[in-house]
């Protein structure tokens, strides 16, 4: 058995940060204590926080590689580059794209899961096809199908527990009945580039839907007399809200508001980043449409934006730096909250028992140290 002490850190818990030793033994956290084993190997985490691996659950690619893309080194250059931001699980996000397409990404990604050398394959997010062309935002419309239960199968084929999460319109005709097919699989089922009413959105929700994803983009807008999706992600405490943080797809004082309204218990941080974060300015792909990257935000050429160029720990940082909120619950946004939305329990949290996905990180964020299921990488 590997034993390995990280010592002299600021430990980040769910609802504190404690200056203690975290004693990981092979791919589990065993102990959270004032002692010091005899035996284990010491790692000296001085001045920095030690904080549980970020947990990105919409994130399309990265460093040139797209989870559309359907190969083995596509899916580990994102899992590789996504680690290099504190990520340490993900879920390569499809598009809506033609179904067989989607399907290859599909097959692509349980193929690779659990061989890639960077952040964990967990599962997979459908971002689509079943949208409303009205909200499409960077999706194709062209490619937007009804969310029956015969085009689901027609995605996934034989492969449906790789699915953890899926992005769909509520209006469409036919949702209840995918949402009646999906429950109590594990999915959680997120609406997204939708034009439904306060009213829609709330039945798919008591139907199941437990989700709302980049909250506030390519969603039917809160206002008075029309509460819309935002309004209903706000008011039902079930509901997780996605947000990019990234200060270009909403205004620091609207994620205030959202944060107002979920509590830390229910926002979650996601990149939704592209295959350009972390590569310069220039002009890339989304599918089969061309993205122009500069000052921070990617663009369609109509103006649209199309996903973003954010790291998991920037978002992390201005959840910190601009949302006013403690180190944990700053953490907690990329971390369990994400995992439990998903219905994941043993990562996301540094708690003995749970599986050892770590990160070390100063008081700027940037990571420092990354550790995958007790393996320093
Ligand atoms: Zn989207």
């Amino acid at each position: 058995m590997m034993k390995t002490c990280i010592t002299n850190g600021k430990i980040i818990l769910l609802d504190q940060v404690v200056e203690k030793n975290l004693i990981i033994e092979d791919n589990l956290i065993t102990d959270i204590t004032e002692n010091i084993p005899e035996d284990a190997k010491i790692i000296d985490a001085k001045g920095l926080f030690v904080s549980p691996g970020f947990v990105d659950v919409h994130t399309h690619g990265r460093g040139g590689s797209d989870s559309m893309y359907p190969t083995y080194e596509d899916l580990n250059q994102i899992s590789k580059t996504t680690l290099e931001s504190g990520v340490t699980s993900f879920l390569p996000t499809t598009m809506t794209m033609p179904v067989e397409d989607i399907y290859k990404a599909v097959v692509n990604i349980v193929d690779s899961q659990g061989k890639v050398d960077g952040a964990k394959i967990i599962g997979t997010h459908l971002e689509g096809p079943f949208f409303n062309s009205m909200y499409k935002g960077a999706q194709p419309e062209e490619c937007m199908i009804l969310p029956t239960v015969e085009n689901y199968k027609a995605l996934v084929g034989e492969h449906e527990k790789i699915v953890k999460k899926i992005s769909l319109a509520p209006e469409l005709e036919h949702t209840l009945e995918l949402l009646e097919y999906l429950k109590d699989k594990g999915v959680s089922v997120s609406l997204a580039h939708t034009n439904a009413t306060y009213e829609e959105a709330q039945t798919a929700i008591d139907a199941g839907a437990n989700s709302t994803t980049h909250t506030y983009n390519a969603m039917t807008a809160l206002t008075h007399r029309a509460p819309g999706v935002v309004g209903a992600s706000m008011i039902n405490d079930s509901v997780y809200a996605e947000l990019i943080l990234d200060g270009i797809h909403v205004h620091f004082a609207a994620a205030k508001v959202l944060l107002r309204a979920k509590g830390k218990e229910k926002l979650i941080l996601v990149t939704d980043s592209m295959e350009a974060a972390g590569l310069e300015d220039g002009t890339y792909k989304l599918g089969t449409q061309a993205v122009f990257v500069k000052d921070g935000s990617a663009r369609l050429e109509n103006g649209a934006l199309a996903g973003s160029i954010a790291s998991m720990n920037n978002v992390v940082r201005n959840a910190y730096q601009n949302l006013g909120l403690e180190i944990n619950d700053a953490v907690r946004l990329a971390s369990y909250n994400p995992a439990q939305s998903i219905y994941e329990n043993n990562i996301g949290e540094i708690k003995v028992g749970n599986l050892a996905d770590i990160i070390l990180f100063n008081d700027n964020i940037d990571i420092q140290m990354k550790i995958v299921e007790g393996i320093v990488k």
